[in-house]
């Protein structure tokens, strides 16, 4: 049965409800993954690790948060058994997986207090990406709480959250560099493959050659070295050790760096981390902002978005005249999404760097993907033949903004609640 787990975090008193004997939790919405993770048994864990850990466990429910550990566990999403949600009319439900199923699109249920709702899920497509961050989750037969995980605040307000968690894995990590981008490249999809027959691989991370200059402190890094592939090995067995070790070698890297021991591991966490500082390093001392793109697009076309990626770097490095420090290229190459970071020194270069990011937006949708995997859309817009427009609307169209609309008003028919997310505040007044 569950439990009472308390403790001090971060100067801050948190409680779960724990079942450790069948791996579940429920948490309240304003706890850390930190603490979540402080909290736990210490043989248990909450998968989904996106790279913020200061985030809260609402926050990430509500914005189907992933990070580089998606690629073993997934999104947020299946590590989410049930939910308690206050609605804006005041309303309370106790949304549990299994309980509702959409018939068709069509959502029927009952609030704790009797009220009946009917909700139509939007009628978009999703894209055939491994993870995605783009809007209401919509599909046929669809389970009530997939609506509310990812609705980025729009529907309710998560009071409480019930989590499945999973035995805690070995950490093995390493880093290898290679002498191409392509030699990378092939040694992911190498590992890719083992790990869809078996092979424990928890994450799959790639870093081009721009991500490596800015690396290039580090005593691993080497200028010969034009890009490296970052993996974590659920290593529990030698003998999937072993499998691993024969991968990387037939990969051939010019170097490699295996961390078998807590120390090498922090080393190399502390090298992955040292990628963000010094971008935002470098953009503090030009006063700029980084621009960010987070598209994924499906398996089968993650050649061409490479391709485009290079494009929209080169382009780019025209307006910097940089090589030293234009754009970086890293991310979560198992999951076929990486992220650039544009590196702008000045205001036109901003705009050059918006520029390559709504083209690549296009190209990203053009192949089936999608323009947002983990950031969520929040207010963002996206510039389009000279006017910005909401960021949405490029992949759903407006008729897909417009059911989204539908689905909150459904739900907070007074339009209350995180107004101007997801779609313009305007076109929730549109609706009838
Ligand atoms: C530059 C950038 C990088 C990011 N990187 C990542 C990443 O690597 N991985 C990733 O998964 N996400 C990422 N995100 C998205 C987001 O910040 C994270 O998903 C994070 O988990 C949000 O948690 P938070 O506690 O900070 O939420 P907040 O920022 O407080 O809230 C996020 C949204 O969730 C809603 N919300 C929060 N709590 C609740 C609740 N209890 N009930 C209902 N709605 C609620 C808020 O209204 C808001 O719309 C990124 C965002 C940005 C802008």
């Amino acid at each position: 049965g569950f439990e009472q787990v308390s403790s001090v975090h971060d100067g801050l008193d948190y409680t779960v409800m724990l079942d450790a004997a069948s791996g579940h939790a429920w948490c309240p919405p304003a706890i850390t993954l930190d603490a979540v993770e402080a909290l736990l048994a210490p043989h248990l864990l909450f998968p989904p690790a996106p790279t913020e850990r200061s985030a809260m466990i609402g926050g990430a429910v509500a914005e189907n948060a992933s990070g580089a550990r998606s690629f073993m566990h997934g999104p947020t999403r299946a590590w989410i058994e049930a939910l308690e949600i206050v609605l804006p009319t005041g309303d309370t439900l106790h949304v549990a997986r299994g309980d509702v199923l959409a018939d068709g699109r069509t959502l029927r249920f009952a609030s704790r207090e009797g009220t009946p709702y009917e909700v139509q899920a939007p009628g978009y497509a999703m894209p055939a990406t491994r993870k995605n961050a783009a809007g209401l989750y919509a599909a046929d037969g669809m389970d009530l709480i997939d609506l509310f995980v990812g609705s980025e605040g729009i529907l309710g307000v998560i009071t409480a959250v019930l989590v499945r968690l999973t035995p805690r894995p070995t950490l093995f990590s390493d880093t290898a560099f290679f002498a191409s981008e392509e030699e990378a490249i092939a040694c992911a999809d190498t590992l890719r493959e083992a790990a869809a027959n078996g092979l424990p691989l928890v994450s799959l991370e790639f870093y081009d050659p721009g991500a490596l200059r800015f690396m290039a402190d580090h005593p691993q890094v080497r200028p010969e070295h034009q890009a490296a592939i970052f993996t974590e090995l659920d290593a529990g067995d030698p003998a999937i050790v072993e499998r691993f070790a024969e991968i990387i070698i037939g990969c051939d890297p010019m170097d490699d760096w295996f961390a078998d021991s807590d120390r090498e591991r922090e080393a190399q966490r502390d090298f992955r981390h040292a990628l963000p500082e010094n971008v935002n390093t470098f953009l503090r001392q030009h006063g700029t902002d980084k621009l960010c793109t987070d598209y994924a697009v499906p398996a089968g076309q993650f050649p061409t978005m490479m391709q485009a990626y290079h494009d929209a770097c080169d382009a780019f490095l025209q307006v910097t005249g940089r090589p030293e420090a234009s754009a970086v290229l890293f991310g979560h190459i198992g999951d076929y999404h990486l992220h650039i970071d544009f590196l702008p020194a000045n205001a036109a270069e901003e705009d050059a760097s918006m520029e390559q990011y709504a083209i690549l937006a296009q190209h990203a949708i053009e192949l089936g993907g999608t323009i947002t995997a983990e950031h969520g859309v929040g207010k963002k817009t996206l510039p389009v033949g000279g006017r910005r427009i909401p960021y949405l609307e490029v992949m759903y169209g407006r008729e897909g903004l417009l059911e989204i609309a539908r689905a909150k008003v459904g739900l907070d028919p007074h339009r209350v609640l995180n107004r101007g997310n997801m779609m313009p505040a305007s076109l929730l007044d549109e609706i009838r």
